[in-house]
Parts: structure tokens; sequence; C-alpha cells
């Protein structure tokens, strides 16, 4: 395999294409961004321990039937991947109120969801990701009836699994996000899962060990997302 050139440049990461026309080659950055890229920063090795921590939950959700881009993890820094045809709709799921949910609901952040709630975005930085719901996504023609169901069922098969695994590693799932894409017809799961796309609370303390260390001054960023991996691992279970 041999990379050609670059795809794309995100926030987070960099897309490059290969000598396959089918594969890409994704690179973890450590650059850290929120509110719409109003805030920015660098996570020290974020791109290496989010790299990690995506191989780890996309191989769990294969061995569990789940499909997903990842192919391998080439070195430090770069994952090979099915090249997909992003679906510009990011699928959120909650299980705990927190950040804008807490906000829109009036709700105390920490308090649970009787059941997980779904939520898509459209995804377009230059109108700050809104939420939309069914009707948007058909109205615009952003993903056919068949997708977004197929989208909405897999979202809430990932919760389960890896509430499920988080839950044995003392680590409370309390919401994430998720980007689909289509490959050959196909509906599978892109992007990453990491501590920049889940909130992950320690089960006891509550303690956050997330990206919401960075968005709100925390402390303690680099630690956090280590100590995700090394619970996932097994060498602090
Ligand atoms: N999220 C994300 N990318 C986005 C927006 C949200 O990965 O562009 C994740 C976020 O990390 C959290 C979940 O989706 O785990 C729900 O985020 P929320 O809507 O509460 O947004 P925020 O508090 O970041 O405004």
């Amino acid at each position: 395999m041999e990379i050609l050139s670059k795809l794309y440049e995100g926030k987070a990461k960099e897309i490059f294409t290969t000598d396959d026309a089918d594969q890409v080659v994704i690179r973890f950055k450590d650059a850290a961004t929120a509110f719409d890229g109003k805030k920015k920063g660098t996570i020290q090795k974020k791109g290496i321990m989010n790299l990690k921590i995506s191989a780890l939950f996309f191989q769990l959700l294969e061995k569990e039937g789940i499909q997903t881009h990842y192919l391998a993890t080439l070195n430090d820094r770069d994952m090979l991947a099915r090249k997909l045809s992003i679906v510009p709709v990011e699928v959120v799921v909650r299980n705990t109120a927190a950040g804008s949910l807490a906000k829109r609901l009036g709700l105390e952040e920490g308090t649970s969801m009787s059941l997980p709630i779904v939520e898509f975005y459209y995804k377009d930085d230059d109108l700050g990701d809104p939420m939309i719901n069914h009707y948007h996504i058909r109205a615009r023609k952003m993903a056919d009836d068949d997708t977004v169901k197929e989208m909405e069922e897999n979202a809430l098969a990932v919760n389960e699994i890896l509430t499920r695994f988080l839950k044995e590693r003392k680590i409370q799932l309390v919401d994430f996000k998720l980007e689909f894409g289509l490959y050959h017809g196909k509906v599978l799961l892109g992007d990453e899962i990491s501590p920049d796309t889940c909130r992950f609370w320690d089960m006891e303390s509550k303690k956050k060990m997330d990206k919401d260390r960075f968005r709100r001054d925390l402390g303690q960023v680099e630690e956090v997302y280590e100590e995700v991996l090394s619970r996932m691992e097994g060498s602090n279970k």
C-alpha cells in the first residue's frame, strides 16, 4: 500500500488517498478544537491515543457484527480504512444528560435518561452543525430512508455494545457521536470513537475522562485519555 496525496484535512485528522481506490489512510493529529473551532489547542499524543482507542472499539464492534471502515493500524498515527462516501449527518446517542442536551431541556448534568436518545445533526461547519430530524434529512436528500434507518439501528446497537464493554472497565458511557458512510452500497460506521467524540465518566467518582476536560479547562487532559486507553487495554481494570 502506498500513500498518494492528501484528500482532506480536518480539525483532528488528515485523510490520504492510496494506490487502492477503495482505501484511505486516516492520520490522527494532536490538534484539538471546541466550540465550532473557536477554541484551539493541542493535546499531547492525542492522535496516538485516539487511534489506539478507536481501533480497539472498531475491532470490538466488528466482532459483534457491526460493519465499520476500519482495516488496520499502520503505525502510531495512521489507520488504514475503507473509503466511504460520508453521509453528512452526525448521529448522537445519549444515555445521560450532559452538554447541549442538558442545556436544551434544562436538565442537571448527570440526569439519567429512561431510554437512550438518538439525535441527528447536519454536518456543516459554517452552520455550526444544527440539529435536524428525519424530515430535514429527507427534504434535503442527505440520505435515503433505508440508510437513515440503518444508521439509527446501528447507533443503538453500538450503544449497547460499548456501554457493556465500558461498564466492565468502570466507565460510564454518557453520550457519543457517530458518522456513517456508504461503501459500495453498504452503510458502514466511519470516523473515530474516542474521548474526542464520546463522554466518558468514571463510574464511581463521575470524573470526566474525555474532551470536556479540554472544553472546560479542567486540566489533566492527556492523563484521562491515557487512562481510558489503559482501562480498555485491561491493565487498569
Ligand atoms: N460531539 C462530537 N462532535 C461534535 C458535536 C458533538 O463528537 O461536533 C460529541 C460530544 O463529544 C458528545 C456528544 O457528541 O460526546 C454530544 O455532544 P453535545 O451535543 O452535548 O455537544 P457539546 O456539549 O459538545 O456542545
